[in-house]
């Protein structure tokens, strides 16, 4: 188990949001002037009641959406394209799975890596690590299909943790599963985050938001500093 990465002065910057606004209809604005900084190992945790922006802001700092103002950039690789950057430098997890439902669980974790070419024994030794560590070791010949959702959960965990992105966005991971499912999934999410991966969470379940560092409420297209009562 990590422990709580210290943020000091000379902590490494993986993502750097300035002065974000977004607006869906150039009426109401969904962001407005959002700032946000994030370094490596950070675990970092937004909350904010449904509509108040979270996925919009997700998708901005993974660079699905542009902003209508304001810029995201990637600090380790700040002149990469935009096309090399979503493959690579974020990882996803997202409330719904998006596990690959007829191929093993092992075959999920291992083809993501050889989709970036690593070796298949490598590939098959870094998965059989990451499947144990988030709790599904001894799963790795059962299909996808075949998982509880808490388990296809702590599966797309490993999925997006495989590659080593340096941030993993991951929004409302336990959105459907009940409380005790939540807590499995959080250690596989919070807990064992291996440095340099940043997790950046969007999450209404308090119980994720206090396993972080920092808690943020999304609130008037902003980020303040919240901590729960
Ligand atoms: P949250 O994830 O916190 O529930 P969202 O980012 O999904 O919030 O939505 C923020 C606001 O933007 C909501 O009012 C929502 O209706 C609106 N919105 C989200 N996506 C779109 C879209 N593709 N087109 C128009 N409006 C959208
Ligand atoms: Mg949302």
């Amino acid at each position: 188990m990590s422990s709580p990465v210290p943020l000091s002065d000379d902590a490494r910057v993986v993502l750097k949001a300035h002065q974000i606004s977004h607006s869906y209809d150039r009426r109401t604005m969904v962001l407005d002037g959002l700032d946000l900084s994030i370094t490596e190992g950070d675990r970092v945790a937004v909350v904010g009641p449904s509509g108040s922006g979270k996925t919009t802001l997700l998708s901005i700092l993974g660079m699905l959406l542009k902003p209508t103002s304001g810029s995201v950039v990637a600090a380790l690789q700040p002149s990469a394209p935009a096309t090399v950057l979503r493959r690579d430098y974020f990882g996803w997890v997202f409330q719904s799975t998006n596990a690959l439902p007829r191929r093993t669980v092992l075959d999920n974790v291992v083809l993501p890596l050889l989709a970036r070419r690593r070796p298949l024994r490598e590939a098959r030794e870094v998965a059989v690590e990451l499947l144990e560590e988030v709790g599904l070791g001894g799963f790795e010949d059962q299909l996808a299909y075949e998982l509880s959702g808490g388990e296809l959960q702590r599966l797309c965990i490993a999925r997006a943790l495989s590659t080593a992105p340096p941030v993993l966005l991951a929004d409302e991971p336990t959105g459907q599963l009940d409380e005790d499912t939540s807590q499995t999934v959080i250690d596989a999410l919070v807990r064992n985050l291996r440095p340099p991966t940043a997790l950046l969470v969007a999450t209404h379940d308090l119980n994720v938001a206090t396993a972080c560092d920092r808690i943020y409420r999304l609130r008037k297209g902003r980020l303040e500093d919240w901590r729960p009562e």
